[in-house]
């Protein structure tokens, strides 16, 4: 039997899943852009993976000229709207603000950065022009960040530019995995509009593979960017893992974030095994669901947790309990979940990595009664996608050996931010500008 939760009320779960940073009024955006000491060589610049520059977007911001603001948010960045809400400035740019240095809070940049482009978003503001037709075209597979951000480059630089994206919606994790409290899919799916409107062709729907050979991108473009990301979240190889109420992490933020709230409905006592940041927005976003208890549970100890620090203090906000030091060993359960079966754990000899393994406590068995387990520990890399593309897959990071195919975002790091797969997104464009102009 199951015991999924009612949901609750649809203004209380409006309210749940409100902006956790709303926006800085007007006056607000102003007063805070005069703090700032616009920094010669400005540590918050170096700080971003995509090198805005930071003092140059707060100044004119100061003088009140936000377009002008925008466009050097979004020259350097195409992502600069999503970045302002999702990215985590607190181990970057904010992070590396020199008012930290002073016991001073750091710049708001992110808020800035948000209050600038929400407002090109919102006077829908034509920052840039397709550069002159120059005759030559790029295949894009996968309209994420990364697959965007080169998008809006070619473009500038006069490539024509077909995505071809297998959601039916494009904008990637964007639009279907950030955490709802951070962004909303309205918010992604306009930024994919302000690159699109450059003469960017999306087509959605469409996976390649499999509607649609990798070969005819490679024959009929002089040019392909594969940009898919990462598959679905790894399995846990435990007994009881396919019982009905065991859930993957993506699945279900995807489910929450294309439905209306309380059609996503969740249990009383939640389980969450993993601890990256993917971990906590499960965790945090089945509490705000309504779930009584949400619980992380970690087989290895509170520091090696691989989630920002930020992210877990936000997830204990939120009243998730942590259980660190401890392993899953099955999902117990008849026709649903009814527990997960767990074993302490302590610090055995170290791996391969270096790290010490976990090993577990003889006589420590003990089971968290639960009615909905969620995994949330990675996802696979796409390998059936990177072989029938002939390209070569080493550990979860997928590489070309073809001159003419070229890769970026989280299929070549095996996975980072948003912030990283618009950097490589660029970089990718000058990569085939050099190529095709010859100079590559
Ligand atoms: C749950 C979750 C929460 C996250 N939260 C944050 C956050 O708060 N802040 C942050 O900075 N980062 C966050 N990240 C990381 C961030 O979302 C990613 O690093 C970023 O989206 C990677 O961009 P990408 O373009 O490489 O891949 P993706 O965003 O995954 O986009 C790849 C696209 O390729 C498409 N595709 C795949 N295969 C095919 C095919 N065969 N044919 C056509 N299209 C295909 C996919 O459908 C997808 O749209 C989060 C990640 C997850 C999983
Ligand atoms: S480091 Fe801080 S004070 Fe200096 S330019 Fe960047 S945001 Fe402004």
């Amino acid at each position: 039997m199951t015991d999924l939760l009612p949901p609750l009320p649809a203004e209380e779960l409006e309210r749940r899943f409100a902006d956790i940073a709303p926006p800085l009024t007007p006056d607000a955006a102003l007063l805070e852009a005069s703090k700032c000491l616009f920094c010669y060589d400005a540590p918050c610049t170096h700080a971003c993976p995509t090198h805005i520059d930071v003092p140059a977007f707060i100044k004119k911001i100061a003088t009140d000229n936000l377009r002008g603001s925008a466009r050097v948010i979004l020259d350097a960045n195409p992502m600069g709207h999503s970045c302002a809400r999702a990215c985590p400035v607190e181990v970057l740019c904010e992070g590396a603000c020199v008012l930290n240095d002073r016991d001073e809070q750091p710049i708001k940049i992110a808020l800035l950065q948000r209050h600038a482009t929400d407002y090109a978003l919102e006077h829908r503001l034509r920052l840039f022009e397709p550069g002159r037709a120059n005759g030559k075209s790029v295949a894009i597979v996968g309209a994420g960040p990364a697959g965007l951000s080169c998008a809006q480059d070619l473009r500038r630089l006069g490539y024509g530019v077909t995505v071809y994206e297998a959601k039916p919606k494009p904008g990637g994790l964007n639009t279907y995995g950030i955490a709802e409290y951070k962004m909303r899919p309205t918010t992604a799916l306009a930024e994919v509009q302000m690159i699109a409107d450059l003469g960017v062709e999306i087509k959605t729907g469409l996976v390649v593979g499999r509607d649609l050979p990798f070969t005819d991108l490679e024959r009929d473009f002089d040019a392909v960017f594969v940009a898919v990301g990462l598959g679905a979240t790894r399995g846990l190889g435990l007994p009881g893992e396919e019982l009905p109420g065991v859930f993957e992490a993506l699945a279900f933020i995807e489910y929450l974030k294309t439905h209306p709230y309380a059609d996503t409905r969740v249990g009383r006592r939640v389980v969450v095994i993993g601890a990256g940041n993917t971990a906590i927005d499960a965790v945090t976003q089945a509490k705000r669901l309504g779930a009584e208890h949400a619980t992380i549970v970690y087989r290895r100890g509170r520091g090696e947790m691989p989630a920002y620090d930020y992210e877990y203090e936000l997830a204990q906000r939120d009243g998730c309990e942590f259980r660190f030091s401890t392993a899953p060993k099955c999902v117990i359960g008849d026709e649903w979940v009814t527990g997960l079966e767990c074993i302490k754990t302590e610090p055995g000899p170290p791996g391969p990595d270096g790290r010490r393994r976990p090993v577990d406590v003889p006589g420590s068995e003990h089971v968290i009664p639960c009615d909905m387990v969620i995994k949330a520990v990675g996802q696979a890399p796409r390998s059936e996608f990177a072989r029938a593309a002939g390209l070569v897959l080493e550990g979860d990071r997928v590489r070309s050996e073809k001159p003419h195919v070229f890769v970026g975002g989280d299929c070549m790091s095996g996975g980072a931010e948003i912030v990283n797969a618009a950097a490589e997104g660029k970089q990718a464009a000058r990569a085939i500008d050099a190529f095709l102009r010859g100079d590559g």
